[in-house]
């Protein structure tokens, strides 16, 4: 058989894809990119160091859609084959040797580095941000997708703007560039790390600076607009930050630590090595605390700076030792803030959780390198909490102190960290491995049991639940009467939404007048209708400091008591509610299909409404509005441009969402004449989308 050309070349390439790169050791790399922000590209050049470890011909990095100007090897011209790919250098190397490795290129990421507001004339909303993991850094940076590929980086970046560079390491220089308006951000990583782990982000940005305890510098940027948010937003840091280095006991593994919030982020947040980027859905003011803040995911993102970080997966079918471990830790230091019943009731969900998927025969072994983000992050956490139970406090610490000290700046498996926590508790773990990292159901009888020998109220819970069994009805006859002395807030938030339907008004009445914020939340989230009798008492929650309360009680009021509707109206006219302005827009919908209410503001509500599908607003604000706006049949021909501009958003899910009312709307016959009107407005690349969907 004799193989084409190009299948000799793609072969070879997929060959390079499943190669260990194990005879080089990149030491340093030595970065410079200017981010132009008026071609939205990023023009750069990177030296890297390494050391050749065995005789080779041919090693590559990974360099994505680039263009390539100039590769040196040792200052000297080399020969390499670009595959858009792969970047292929061809030079016999001695084994031993020190080498330099010069690359110069030019490109327009499609991926990984993401410009907002550019484009637009709004001042102060332009950002250039990345993810690297999962979106591959070689999109911005010949560099190398190998999580095993470890090394230390300078970072350089030169911006036309003035506004500042955050990125990894310390910053060691700024400067105005001579003879030109360019500004320099000169950043140093002493340590080594992978390269999906190096991020800049450029904004408009502040920051309020603090040190840990141990003397961590830790930097928190913000917006100016979002200066009186920043204590709620930021709430606990340092508390957070001193109690994983304590409770890790490893001290912090870098020079500093920085978080950076910014717009239309594609995940919760993500742990670049010191300089977390994370979504500013989380930039909160206090009343939002309650019910959404960033405590969690600030948790989380700084135990990666240890898990993930300083010990790095070998390969995905690993990635229990990233996820797993940073929600177990963002669990333990909640635990420390907000208490027992926090924690163990926050585990009976995600418990809850994973045995509704295990019994829909949907579960997943830990080990399943493409598992879902529940089993990695839940069941995850999960593993390490009976781990943690089965070794022992001090076994488990002095387990995880000594993987996290033989293994840093390194790579590691399951394998290496289940050795060391067999190691100091002299203990044969093989059933613990088979039992919840081999096995795709969800262990949920013995983690019950676990919770309800750990926390009186889950043990309470369960018990008043055997009694009540199916006879719903009798709920109030158990409840009544010790109501008052149960005492826990979890508890009662718990039987009010398992019950709350079988209630009579004379308790609901009750419950909301003595119960908590949480409580009383929970009585107007689990209600499917309010009773006449408790209408009062359902209107003071309009007042509740709690804008999850507040929306779903004016929902609730506005449709089961129609007569009070203007009245409600007015009353939370003010409130914008969280940052994706939920009671904002819940607002102006109520207030649009409200007949008779304020008649003459109805275009301008109908404008503003419309006006937050606009790409300058934040995802979760535009799909909540285009929802609304499907519901009540108000597209403008500026929302339905919107729409389709949203069919080809970079966040994934709002994008899908996105595309699945473009199609709904597309059914009917007026819909799809609408859209084709708007055609003309539409730039190229949506013209294309709308061309595909359409079928012509
Ligand atoms: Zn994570």
């Amino acid at each position: 058989m004799k193989l084409s050309p190009t299948l000799i070349f793609f072969l070879f390439v997929h060959l390079l894809n499943a190669q260990v790169q194990d005879k080089v050791d990149f030491v340093h790399g030595n970065v410079g990119v200017y981010v132009d922000v008026d071609s939205l590209k990023i023009k750069g050049s990177v030296e890297y160091t390494f050391d050749v470890i065995s005789q080779l011909d041919t090693f590559f990095l990974d360099a994505q859609n680039m263009k390539i100007l100039k590769v040196e090897l040792n200052e000297k011209k080399v020969d390499h084959l670009y595959t858009t790919k792969k970047l292929v250098i061809h030079k016999k190397l001695k084994s031993s040797t020190k080498n330099k490795l010069f690359i110069q290129y030019e490109t327009q990421p499609k991926q990984t580095v993401y410009f907002l507001g550019w484009d637009d004339d709004i001042p102060g909303n332009d950002q250039v941000w990345t993810q690297g993991q999962g979106k591959y850094t070689s999109h911005w940076l010949p560099s190398f997708d190998d999580m095993m590929e470890k090394m230390t980086f300078d970072l350089n970046f030169v911006l036309q703007e003035s506004y500042p560079v955050i990125s990894n390491g310390k910053l060691v220089k700024t400067d105005t560039l001579p003879d030109s308006k360019a500004f320099l951000w000169q950043y140093d990583m002493q340590k080594p790390m992978s390269s999906y782990l190096v991020g800049f982000a450029i904004g408009d940005f502040h920051k309020k600076e603090l040190k840990s305890t141990s003397g961590v510098p830790i930097e928190l940027y913000y917006e100016p607009k979002d200066s009186l948010k920043v204590e709620p937003t930021y709430r606990h840091t340092q508390h957070i930050f001193d109690f994983l280095e304590k409770e890790i006991g490893v001290p912090y593994p870098w020079q500093n630590y920085k978080q950076v919030p910014v717009q239309d982020f594609l995940y919760a947040g993500m742990e670049n090595t010191t300089c977390t980027i994370f979504s500013n859905q989380y930039v909160i003011d206090s009343t939002a605390f309650v019910d959404k803040n960033y405590v969690n995911v600030n948790a989380h993102e700084l135990a990666h700076q240890w898990f993930g970080d300083l010990v790095t997966e070998t390969s995905s079918e690993h990635h229990w030792l990233h996820e797993g471990f940073a929600t177990y830790y963002a669990y333990l230091a909640e635990k420390d803030l907000f208490g027992e019943d926090h924690f163990y009731w926050h585990l009976l969900g995600t418990a809850e959780a994973l045995k509704s998927i295990s019994e829909d025969d949907q579960g997943e072994a830990l080990r399943n390198p493409g598992a879902g983000s529940l089993t990695f992050y839940e069941k995850g956490a999960w593993a390490l909490a009976m781990l943690h139970e089965r070794v022992g406090d001090s076994n488990f610490k002095q387990g995880i102190r000594n993987y996290l000290q033989k293994y840093a700046y390194q790579n590691v498996t399951i394998p290496n960290f289940m050795q060391e926590m067999e190691n100091v508790s002299g203990m044969d773990l093989s059933e613990f491995e088979r039992e919840w990292l081999e096995d795709p159901n969800f262990r949920y009888v013995e983690v019950q049991s676990f919770l309800m020998q750990k926390n009186a109220s889950i043990n309470r819970f369960f018990e008043l639940k055997e009694q009540i069994g199916e006879r719903l009805e009798t709920a109030e006859n158990h409840l009544k009467d010790i109501w008052d002395s149960l005492g826990s807030s979890q508890l009662k938030q718990h039987l009010v939404l398992a019950y709350a339907n079988h209630f009579s008004p004379e308790f609901l009445s009750i419950i909301l007048r003595t119960g908590d914020l949480k409580v009383r939340q929970a009585v107007i989230l689990s209600l499917e209708k309010i009773p006449a009798e408790i209408q009062q008492e359902a209107e003071g929650l309009l007042s509740d400091q709690s804008y999850t309360t507040i929306e779903s009680a004016l929902y609730k009021l506005w449709g089961d008591f129609p007569d009070n509707r203007e009245k409600y109206l007015d009353d939370t006219e003010e409130l914008e509610g969280f940052p994706n302005k939920n009671l904002r827009v819940l607002w102006l919908t109520l207030a649009l299909v409200t007949p008779g209410y304020n008649p003459g503001m109805k275009p301008s509500y109908f404008e503003e409404l419309n006006g937050y599908t606009g790409p300058e607003h934040h995802f979760e604000t535009r799909l909540l509005v285009f929802q609304y706006l499907n519901t009540i049949g108000g597209y403008s021909d500026e929302t339905l441009k919107n729409l389709v501009e949203a069919c080809g958003h970079h966040v994934w899910h709002f994008k899908k969402s996105a595309r699945d009312i473009l199609k709904e709307f597309l059914k009917n016959k007026e819909g799809s004449a609408r859209i084709k009107a708007i055609y003309p407005l539409l730039n190229q690349q949506e013209k294309q989308y709308l061309d595909k969907t359409l079928g012509e």
